[in-house]
């Protein structure tokens, strides 16, 4: 059994550890006898949805910390599903804490809610501040409804989202200042500042040390470009010693174009081709005014980047199964770099590859090559999008075109709507869920 497979799991236990021990710094600071009214009841609810708000705050800005170690063995989408429960959770609770804190001293001390906000606002050390980090919390809780989402440009939603960073850190203060469980225990303090340093030192490091050090090292640049079809361009790179970062088939990076207009963004796109130590190439759709900029992109331009990431690797598979590959779209990037690079001969690697005419199959001599050389198994599935049983892609017709289908371990990647109705109709052949392997091309 891949080994992989085990990794989120133990990241979710440890994680999950730390709620036990948030309960555990609650229960002992909860004098015995002392809930004796309403009001105590609420202010100590209040309290315990503010330490976990604090703890899942803290889990929330290290998910996005691009920890190579969890974007390589969890893998980016993975975590970055985590990172959107989380952030539902934490602003939930953040401003449960406030009303909660705010009803409960008001009915111990029979003041008016109002007139307590006031109060604990103004009167109480650093909650004007942690006030103003929930205000950015829920605004970006707020941003990531997926109806507001929709409306909003990618970057816009992007660097809105950083105001996260501020919010943690106008919150703190007041976590020592006015919350029992840290004014009163110096060991807390030390536990709770502790956490905090790692976290800030690995968004610090991860985030922008090691990408600045990379990109300045490898010194990566365009050497050209070239279309493959309608809309779609092959981006190689040529930088120094580009061996040492142990990027593998089916990885992607995050990719800063230094050119005009393109320099203050950076997008995903994975490697589409085996990566060697002096050349990496990476294939193009154009969906948006960045991706068709990409076309546009001068021999020599510098190219700063962030990764390999991701666990959509050889590294997930099943030793001694066989591997079934589906690509649709832009999905086939990756797929093509696995299909180039899984071990193996003849029927060991099928490649199904789904496109609505002809013209989409972009790469496709190069798959035609790869599948004569290691005598792999190549099916283009022409048609146009149906959900039905004619459906090239629905269980019955997978299992006439891979009778073993269920034996083997399935990689997907295409357009989402297209790989969630493939993981469906997977389900229906047989194949378990823990041998679907699915990148997806949105976070
Ligand atoms: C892990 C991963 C690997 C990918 N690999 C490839 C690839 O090999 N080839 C390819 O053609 N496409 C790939 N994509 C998709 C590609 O990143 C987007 O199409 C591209 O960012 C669109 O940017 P845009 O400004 O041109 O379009 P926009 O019009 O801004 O956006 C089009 C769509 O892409 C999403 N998007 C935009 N920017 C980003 C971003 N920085 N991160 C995540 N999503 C974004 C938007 O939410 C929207 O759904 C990959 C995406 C991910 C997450």
């Amino acid at each position: 059994m891949a080994a992989a497979r085990w990794w989120p799991a133990a990241v979710l236990l440890v994680a999950w550890a730390g709620v036990p021990a948030v309960l555990a710094v609650w229960w002992q600071d909860t004098i015995p006898g002392s809930l004796r009214g309403s009001g105590d009841a609420l202010a100590a609810a209040g309290r315990l949805s503010g330490l976990l708000a604090a703890y899942l705050l803290l889990l929330l800005v290290a998910s996005m910390a691009r920890i190579p170690w969890l974007e390589n063995r969890v893998g980016s989408d993975v975590v970055a599903r985590w990172h959107r429960a989380l952030g539902e959770y934490t602003v939930l609770l953040a401003a449960a804490h406030a009303v909660l804190v705010v009803l409960g001293y008001a009915r111990q001390s029979g003041t008016g809610p109002l007139a307590e906000a006031g109060t604990v606002l103004f009167h109480y050390p650093d909650v004007l501040l942690a006030a103003a980090g929930l205000g950015l919390l829920v605004l970006v809780g707020a941003l990531s409804a997926r109806a507001v989402r929709r409306r909003l440009r990618y970057e816009t939603w992007y660097h809105l989202h950083l105001l996260v960073y501020p919010a943690a850190g106008l919150a703190f203060a007041h976590e020592f200042s006015v919350g029992a469980d840290f004014s009163t225990s110096a060991r807390n303090r030390l536990l709770w500042s502790g956490a905090h340093i790692a976290v800030a030192l690995a968004v610090l490091v991860f985030r922008v040390a090691l990408p600045l050090s990379r990109s300045v090292r490898h010194r990566l640049r365009v050497v050209r470009v070239v279309p493959e079809g309608p809309g779609v361009v092959s981006i190689h790179l040529a930088g120094r010693r580009l061996d040492e970062l142990g990027a593998q088939a089916g990885q992607f990076a995050r990719w800063r174009f230094l050119a005009r207009g393109q320099w203050w963004q950076s997008h995903p796109y994975s490697l589409s081709a085996a990566p060697t130590p002096g050349h990496w190439r990476i294939t193009v759709k154009d969906l948006g005014d960045s991706s068709a900029a990409l076309a546009r992109l001068r021999p020599g331009t510098r190219v700063w980047f962030e990764g390999p990431y991701g666990a959509f690797t050889a590294r997930r598979r099943t030793p001694s199964r066989k591997v079934l590959l589906i690509a649709g779209g832009a999905g086939v990037t990756p797929i093509r770099a696995l299909y180039e690079t899984l071990p193996g001969r003849g029927d060991d690697v099928v490649l199904l590859y789904r496109a609505s005419r002809p013209a989409d199959l972009v790469l496709w001599s190069e798959l035609q090559e790869i599948a004569r050389s290691r005598g792999f198994a190549l099916h283009p599935l022409l048609g146009p999008r149906s959900d039905g049983p004619d459906d090239p892609l629905s269980a019955d017709r997978l299992r006439r075109t891979v009778p073993d289908a269920a034996r083997r371990d399935v990689y997907l990647c295409g357009p989402d709507a297209m790989a969630e109705a493939v993981e469906r109709q997977l389900r229906l052949v047989g194949v378990p869920r823990h041998r679907i392997h699915r990148e997806t091309f949105a976070f």
